[in-house]
This record gives structure tokens, C-alpha cells and sequence, in this order.
């Protein structure tokens, strides 16, 4: 049997994230289609069926593809940078995306001000939490939020949008409930602060539903849309 096409796939994960929602009594949250290790082709297939905005968690990788599509599209597609980000990558981060999702500690947010061309419209940030306090693993404290918020709202070339979070991949989604509600509230505070804080990132292929439920306005889903991805 042949693989479901990508328009298949994708309305099929749409109508997955409708229901999530309408079951919730939340609104629908935004879907980014993370693309990291899928060719060019298969973005360009996943655009064609109108899936507009993708996440890439390589630098270098995301800015290819989109060096590769974009003179081919007619609508220009937005890029979303969801993995670690190391200061020497800052400058082609500021060039190539249009979201940076995984902001942890206050040298990033240096580095991609100082960077981003300030004839183009504010880098959209998020702070990434790593909220249930994993050894090694990216993310802020949560008791850090706060102090990095303010010094990416201190920089012109940056809007500050919001959080992101990946809890720990318990095998039962159920139990990453509780790590999505206390990201929930530690948006809710943030919001609170900041008046253009809109965007809470939570919720891949295997758990967006709970992260629906519990308030993601974005979830970022690549093996439900693209398949298994190829090794790196
Ligand atoms: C790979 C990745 C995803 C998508 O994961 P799937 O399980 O394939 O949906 C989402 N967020 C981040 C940060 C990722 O690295």
C-alpha cells in the first residue's frame, strides 16, 4: 500500500486538532509542520496543499530549504527555528526565520538583536522552558522567565510572543499532562506582563491533544504530517 498523500495528511491531522479543540472548549491552535530531515519536495508538497508555515531544528538545514523554495512559491512560507540555537548560529538564525521558539538564556537574545536587519519586521521569540527541571536538558527555569521576558522586550529587533516547552516524553501522554498545565500558567503570568504575548508552543505528533486541552495555541507536529523522518 502506498503512503496517504500529503493533502490527505494533512487534513486529516487538521481535523485531529479541530476536535482536540472543540472537546476542550479551547480555540483552535495553530498548526507548524515541522519538517526537520524531510527533503525540500516534501515541504513544497505540503505548501502546495496549504500548509504555510514549517519548523526546522538545524540552522543550516532550515536555511537551505528555504534558499531552495522560496523563489519557487508564490506565497512566501514562514520559518519557525524550534531547536537549540548556539550563538555562532545567530546571524543565519536572524536571516532565515521568522519565529525562534527555543530562547534559554539571555546570550541568544544578545546575539540574534544584534543580528537581525533592521530593515525587516521584529524576530518573533519564545522562551523555551524546560519546566520539569531535567538535568541537561535545553530550557530556562521556570523562576527564570521572567528576567530573560524582560531583557528580549528591552530589544527593538525582537518581539517577545510567548513560551514553548517539550516535557519529558513519557510514554503515556497522559502523564505530560501536568507539565502542559503548569506551562498554561506560566503563560497565563507572562501574558499578564506582556500584552503581546500570544503564542503558547506545545504538543507534537503523539500528545497535542492534551496540549490542546490544556491551552497550547501552537503545536508543532512533523511525524503525523510527514511520516517517519529519514536518519540524520
Ligand atoms: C521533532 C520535533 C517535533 C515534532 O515531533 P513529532 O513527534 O514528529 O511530531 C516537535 N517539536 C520539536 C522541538 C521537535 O524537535
Amino acid at each position: 500500500m502506498s503512503q496517504p498523500a500529503p493533502s490527505e495528511r494533512l487534513q486529516q491531522v487538521l481535523a485531529r486538532i479541530d476536535a482536540a479543540a472543540r472537546a476542550a472548549g479551547r480555540p483552535r491552535p495553530r498548526l507548524l509542520a515541522v519538517s526537520k530531515l524531510q527533503p525540500a519536495e516534501a515541504v513544497a508538497a505540503l505548501a502546495a496543499a496549504g500548509q504555510l508555515a514549517f519548523g526546522e531544528n538545524y540552522v543550516q538545514e532550515g536555511a537551505a530549504k528555504r534558499q531552495a523554495l522560496d523563489p519557487a512559491l508564490d506565497a512566501p512560507l514562514e520559518w519557525h527555528l524550534i531547536g537549540h540555537l548556539q550563538s555562532n548560529k545567530a546571524a543565519l538564525a536572524a536571516r532565515t526565520f521568522h519565529w525562534v521558539h527555543s530562547i534559554d538564556r539571555r546570550s541568544v537574545v544578545d546575539a540574534l538583536a544584534a543580528r537581525r536587519n533592521p530593515d525587516a519586521p521584529p524576530l518573533n521569540v519564545l522562551l523555551q522552558v524546560n519546566v520539569e527541571g531535567e538535568a541537561g536538558k535545553a530550557g530556562c527555569r521556570p523562576d527564570e522567565v521572567a528576567a530573560l521576558a524582560a531583557a528580549v522586550a528591552a530589544q527593538p529587533r525582537l518581539a517577545l510572543r510567548g513560551l514553548m516547552a517539550i516535557p519529558v516524553p513519557h510514554p503515556d501522554p497522559e502523564d505530560r499532562r501536568p507539565a502542559f498545565r503548569a506551562m498554561k500558567q506560566l503563560f497565563d503570568e507572562l501574558a499578564a506582563r506582556h500584552p503581546a504575548v500570544d503564542t503558547l508552543s506545545m504538543g507534537m505528533s503523539d500528545d497535542f491533544a492534551v496540549a490542546i486541552a490544556e491551552g497550547a495555541t501552537l503545536v508543532r507536529i512533523g511525524t503525523a504530517l510527514f511520516g517517519p523522518r529519514p536518519p540524520r
